[in-house]
């Protein structure tokens, strides 16, 4: 009896050690830290940091690679937003969408890690420089990404940071939308959401009313499809990215500021058809990015375009 009172004391002093966690019928969304081996940075942004593990609970090296997303700094004003971002990406299921995979809560405390699938190429913005892509790839890559919007503009989502740094890539023939830490819930009836975001705001993705008034909406996200698109068909090369091509054309060398790029946008200057875009393509781009919301197609119509033009 004195022993088994002494198990469960080291058991309630050590909740690490509980046999009912090695259960097989153990809830499988739930992390533990102790298994997770760290492999390698996977990359960052403004809030999250992502990482890649191996969870290996049988500690045999056969446990399956996992992306685990943490927050930079915790501080009470962005748990808010962390803790909506990973309740977003749990009720997402889609195929060109990353996959939720669970949380690991064992690091004492409010902090709480998001396990997703790891997507072994990275994001467009580190595959596409790096390889030869032909058209037809790029093509089926952006009917991909709308495929996923329309999916997430149907349960009321708006993304707010659709780009080619947040467009994870499976293999040659897969591409998934990944990053929800901007996207925001549009109730019924409502046409838009309006926020004025601290710090550095993704602004060469953002439409003119985003810029000007920060309302975001369904067709905000198109008008960042459209710059993602011009991404893709630029292959992410750095000298020819959203930034360096605003900054060249604004009459002044000097840095550019978001009352310059109103300015320019309000002008009707747009970022430059890429080389060898086909007219069609081109034609969609500046669709995405008409002053009047209204008259931007919607994710549905962009799919229907996409498939007539590849086949
Ligand atoms: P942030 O909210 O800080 O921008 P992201 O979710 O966009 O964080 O992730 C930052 C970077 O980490 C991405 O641009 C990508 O390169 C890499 N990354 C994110 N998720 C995965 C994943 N599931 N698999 C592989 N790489 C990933
Ligand atoms: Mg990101």
């Amino acid at each position: 009896l004195t022993v088994l009172r002494e198990l469960t004391d080291i058991i309630i002093k050590n909740p690490d050690i509980s046999p009912s966690e090695s259960l097989p019928d153990s809830d499988p969304s739930v992390f533990h830290k102790r298994y997770l081996k760290k492999m390698r940075d996977l990359g960052e942004g403004h809030f999250g940091k992502v990482t890649l593990y191996q969870y290996d609970p049988a500690n045999d090296g056969t446990g399956e690679r996992v992306a685990v997303k943490a927050l930079k700094q915790e501080n009470s004003q962005v748990l808010e937003g962390w803790m909506k971002e990973i309740n977003i990406l749990k009720s997402l299921y889609h195929s060109n969408i990353v996959k939720y995979k669970g949380c690991c809560t064992e690091l004492g405390g409010q902090v709480v890690q998001l396990i997703m699938e790891y997507l072994p190429l990275g994001s467009l913005k580190e595959y596409l420089p790096k390889r030869k892509l032909g058209r037809p790839q790029c093509l089926m890559f952006a009917q991909q990404i709308c495929q996923g919007m329309e999916y997430l503009h149907s349960k009321r989502y708006i993304h707010r940071d659709l780009a080619a740094r947040n467009v994870l890539v499976e293999n040659e023939s897969l591409v998934k939308i990944g990053d929800f830490g901007l996207t925001k819930y549009i109730p019924e009836g409502d046409v838009y959401y309006r926020v004025r975001e601290e710090g550095d705001s993704p602004v060469f993705w953002y439409a003119l009313e985003c810029l000007k008034e920060y309302k975001f909406s369904f067709e905000s996200d198109v008008w960042s499809f459209g710059v993602t698109l011009y991404e893709i068909l630029t292959r992410c090369v750095h000298r020819q990215s959203p930034q360096e091509k605003f900054r060249e054309m604004q009459d002044t060398k000097e840095h550019m500021t978001v009352l310059g790029l109103i300015k320019l946008l309000e002008k009707q200057h747009r970022l430059p058809s890429p080389e060898n875009c086909p007219h069609e393509v081109k034609i969609l781009m500046e669709q995405c990015w008409a002053a009047d919301p209204a008259q931007r197609p919607s994710f549905t119509t962009l799919i229907e375009k996409f498939e007539a033009i590849r086949h």
